[in-house]
């Protein structure tokens, strides 16, 4: 700690903020903490803190009294009211030139307004995505910063120190103005949500096709973990199919309840991906079967008279093993490549200026859709900043049509068996309509100027058209 006081400020001493003022004191950084419930804060400075370099204040002012001038200070608190309220808080303690850094997942509308009110008090404000849960924010998170270089490099030194490193590059980057850090992780969300929603209709398939149980499941899974699949999501489910219940003795998987929550990432990338008019089928879906996981008791209903056929996959297992994990990498290259051609429009439509090259390269370690895969998005925005989707790449389009055929072998067997794969039809899909150079909207074209007369543009003319299409 400086003479005049504390580096940083951090407050909210959740799961993630706690974590995160460890691992930035263990760089060497001198932090000061508040949290709202004072309990926590005690309770943090008597069983967590040890040795470190860490104060904490116990209101609002004793806090901001803890930083160096110009203060620095990083919120990690619930998103969306709780961030006002905050805010609200603190600003009669913050003098001009004072930053706060909203690290909790805020929505890139609401940080594009705080920054505006922020400005017209001279306080300097970034919005600052944190991605690796628990873990990553105590020994190395992704960090996803946007707002201004200026206050970007004066943090730099922190949040460098404290975010995971690969091959001795910081996961950590200045991204672009204003809302782009919670854009770009809005949009790695969404990516998560995709990936999520392709694995475990893998499980499913392998499961209820197969007959597999998460015993069997867990080195299927460790081993493509090995392989070109290598990634945090693959990792982690081969281990999850490894864990016992501590209560019944069953694989805990198995006792979990299927109705899969969220928190509405995923959601706001699909709806901005529709604004922009982008496409996201893929992360779009793994939303709606989130959605659908929640009616459980209409399921449970509903599967007692609505019949369908036999999910027992009769042919050649060991093959169709095979295709099921060349459905999957083909599936995640689809669903990074939906996430980083809607980064390329909202780099457009909003002017953030973003580097994609730099975003995979701040994604490869830290994050939750960490993946080996992501060293060669990497080269692929290298070698081409604009490149306007990913399977446009040479390396990835063509490693992504070597399983084009096995992902649609799976799709059909998922048809066959009756077991619901949308995200690995929808991928499917995608790829099919972004490969066709003719797409039926001629008709839809038709159909909308017949009931609308919304008029028509022509292949051979210039202009707009209008048809009478029946006589009166
Ligand atoms: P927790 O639920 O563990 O902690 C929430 C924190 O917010 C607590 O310190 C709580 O204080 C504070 N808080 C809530 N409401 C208010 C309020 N109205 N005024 C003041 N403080 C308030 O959350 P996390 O640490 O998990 O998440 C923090 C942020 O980080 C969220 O935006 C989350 O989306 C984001 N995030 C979370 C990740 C995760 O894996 N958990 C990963 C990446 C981002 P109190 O103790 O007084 O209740």
């Amino acid at each position: 700690m400086s003479n005049q006081g504390c580096d940083i400020g951090l407050i909210g001493l959740g799961t993630m903020g706690r974590n995160f003022v460890l691992n930035m004191a263990d760089h060497g950084f001198a932090v000061a903490v508040y949290n709202r419930t004072a309990e926590k804060t005690k309770d943090f400075m008597d069983h967590e803190v040890g040795a470190r370099t860490i104060q904490a204040g116990y209101d609002l002012q004793e806090f901001v009294g803890l930083l160096r001038r110009p203060r620095a200070l990083i919120l990690l608190v619930a998103a969306g009211d709780p961030v006002d309220a905050v805010l609200r808080e603190l600003l009669p303690w913050l003098e001009p030139g004072d930053l706060i850094i909203d690290a909790g997942n805020s929505h890139f509308t609401d940080t594009n307004r705080r920054f505006k009110i922020l400005a017209a008090k001279n306080l300097k404000f970034m919005g600052m995505g944190i991605s690796g849960g628990e873990a990553g924010a105590r020994s190395g998170p992704s960090l996803m910063p946007g707002g201004s270089r200026e206050m970007y490099d004066r943090v730099a030194p922190i949040l460098e120190a404290a975010a995971a490193h690969i091959n001795g590059e910081p996961c950590v980057t200045y991204l672009g103005p204003r809302s782009a850090g919670h854009y770009v992780k809005m949009v790695h969300n969404g990516i998560e949500y995709g990936l999520m929603e392709l694995i475990a209709e893998t499980y499913d398939l392998l499961k209820r096709g197969l007959g597999l149980t998460p015993a069997e499941l867990a080195p299927i899974y460790d081993r493509w973990n090995r392989e070109e699949l290598n990634s945090f999501l693959i990792e982690i489910t081969a281990k999850i199919f490894t864990r016992r219940d501590d209560r019944t003795g069953q694989f805990l998987v198995e006792m979990i309840l299927d109705k899969a929550k969220q928190k509405g990432t995923g959601r706001w990338t699909s709806w901005d991906a529709m604004d922009l008019q982008a496409g996201t089928p893929t992360i779009d879906v793994a939303v709606v079967m989130r959605d659908m996981s929640g009616y459980k008791e209409e399921r449970e209903n509903s599967a007692r008279f609505l019949t369908g056929p036999s999910p027992i996959f009769p042919g050649d297992r060991e093959r169709f093993l095979g295709q099921v994990q060349n459905a999957l990498y083909a599936g995640m290259i689809a669903t990074y490549a939906q996430g980083l051609a809607l980064l390329q429009k909202a780099s457009t439509a909003y002017d953030y200026g973003l580097d994609l090259e730099a975003v995979a390269r701040i994604w490869r370690g830290g994050c939750i859709i960490r993946a080996a895969l992501l060293e060669d998005v990497r080269t692929a925005y290298k070698a081409r900043a604009d490149l306007p989707n990913l399977i446009m790449d040479p390396r990835l389009g063509k490693e992504f049509m070597s399983r084009e055929a096995d992902l649609r072998e799976v799709v059909k067997t998922a048809v066959t068996l009756g077991l619901p794969a949308p995200g690995l039809m929808a991928t499917l899909s995608y790829f099919d309509a972004y490969r066709s150079a003719v797409l039926p909207a001629n008709l839809i074209q038709a159909q909308r100027d017949f009931f609308g007369a919304h008029t028509y543009e022509r292949l051979d003319a210039p202009g707009t058209f209008h048809t009478q299409w029946e006589e009166d």
